[in-house]
């Protein structure tokens, strides 16, 4: 593995912000540079002090671009590349009519192969360097995935979804198949190298009560893996699944009676939670997943960031690429300011970069690892350019100060914003 010098605009995170103006949440070096040696970082400061103890590095010069840690993406689905942008419906009609049967091409693992690497180009292009996603009920789409993955030396998170209900037969597994499965897959993958394996159990509609069941015996018997699922997404989810679900307390409740809430876990969307169920997300611990471009799309409403905050629920923002309509975690939180601007709710630029970087992180307990630029990190790193475009570049004419330039990016800013990316130090943009 190389040496190298990257200098640049270098950005990260030390906390979340508290409020739009809070100088003490991010370290900036107008002229920076990360030394970075054996894929992991090793000095990052000024320039000046760093490349004196650089030796023989080689020096990559990024300059005037802004260098910030990989973005990390937190909920989304492999399988769904070719989903993105499929018409007019909402969130059960848009999975039976073109999820569920784009899904169902996964049992041939060429087509899993050829969508897998497609999807790790997408991610990287986008400036995303870690991802937590959903593969199909196949085993070999996991396989798909994590072979990818490897291929890339990315610290990407994924599990097979278990599903035994409620879906074509082709997408479907038992739950001695899918416990039998994810086994394997843990057994297999889980701390192989960079990957890490998430237990992920569709939804609860899409699971019999014995599934479930079969979920909490996984979570317990692999505590340091992840847990991903949705929850209440949609009106008609919730009440379908109250319904198949009769002695449930709520949704969550759900949930709950098997065991799969906690530090690790990620619930995808949180849209119309009840107080209780809030409640019972803070005090386990668990991660409401704020999908804006997903909600927005399939029309499921919108998150109150707010309300989760004031009632101490942890949270992470995310794609949901194919019901989001954008791999760009830059558009995803260019549509997470409007879902909040509609709430009468003000996302700052410095708290949209914290999110995309060290906050994500902090949600997957992995700020030891990624996201933050920390001396003795994986050196997981991208490189924005925040006039990319014609437009960007006149807009940036008047720009004055770092949040204006960072809320520009966001704004405006998609894959064409991302000149460079490494993945554990190394080149890595496709
Ligand atoms: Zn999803």
């Amino acid at each position: 593995m190389g040496t190298r010098l990257l200098r640049g605009r270098v950005l990260s995170f030390r906390a979340r912000p508290q409020g739009a103006d809070d100088g003490d949440s991010y370290v900036y070096h107008d002229d920076g540079a990360i030394l970075v040696q054996g894929g992991l970082i090793s000095a990052v400061g000024d320039y000046a002090a760093v490349s004196a103890e650089a030796g023989d590095a080689v020096t990559i010069d990024h300059r005037p671009y802004l260098i910030l840690p990989g973005l990390i993406d937190t909920h989304n689905h492999m399988p769904q590349m070719q989903v993105i942008g499929s018409y007019g419906a909402q969130l059960l009609d848009w999975l039976n009519t073109y999820t569920f049967p784009a899904e169902a091409r996964f049992s041939d693992p060429d087509h899993a192969k050829r969508i897998s690497v497609a999807y790790h180009d997408a991610m990287l292009r986008n400036g995303t360097t870690t991802a937590v996603a959903y593969c199909s009920a196949h085993q070999v789409s996991a396989e798909a995935y994590f072979t990818e993955a490897e291929k890339r030396n990315m610290l990407m998170i994924g599990g097979k979804v278990m599903m035994d209900r409620n879906a074509p037969e082709a997408i479907l597994d038992t739950p001695k198949q899918g416990y039998d499965d994810t086994k394997a897959l843990i057994e297999k993958w889980h701390g192989r190298g960079r990957a890490l394996y998430a237990i992920s159990p569709r939804f609860a509609l899409t699971s019999t009560p014995e599934q479930m069941e079969a979920s909490g015996a996984l979570v317990a018997e692999h505590p340091d893996c992840y847990v991903q699922t949705h929850l209440s997404e949609n009106h008609k989810e919730i009440e379908t699944t109250l319904a198949l679900y009769p002695d449930a307390e709520d949704y969550l409740g759900v949930y709950e009676t098997y065991g799969l809430l906690g530090e690790k876990s990620l619930f995808g969307h949180c849209i119309h939670l009840s107080d209780r169920e809030r409640a019972a997300m803070a005090e386990s611990g668990s991660v409401a997943v704020f999908c804006p471009t997903s909600n927005l799309f399939i029309g499921s409403g919108l998150f109150n960031e707010a309300v989760m905050r004031k009632d101490n629920v942890r949270t992470a923002v995310a794609t949901d690429i194919g019901g989001g309509t954008s791999c760009s975690m830059l558009q995803t939180m260019a549509e997470a300011y409007k879902v909040l601007q509609l709430q009468n709710q003000n996302l700052n630029p410095l708290m949209s970069f914290y999110m995309m970087t060290r906050g994500n992180a902090e949600a997957l307990k992995l700020t030891d690892r990624i996201g933050t630029l920390e001396v003795g990190t994986d050196a997981d790193i991208c490189v924005l350019d925040s006039r990319a475009t014609p437009a960007m570049a006149l807009r940036m004419e008047v720009a004055e100060t770092l949040s204006e330039e960072l809320f520009v990016l966001q704004t405006m800013g998609d894959d064409r914003s991302v000149a460079s990316v490494y993945v554990a130090g190394e080149p890595a943009l496709p």
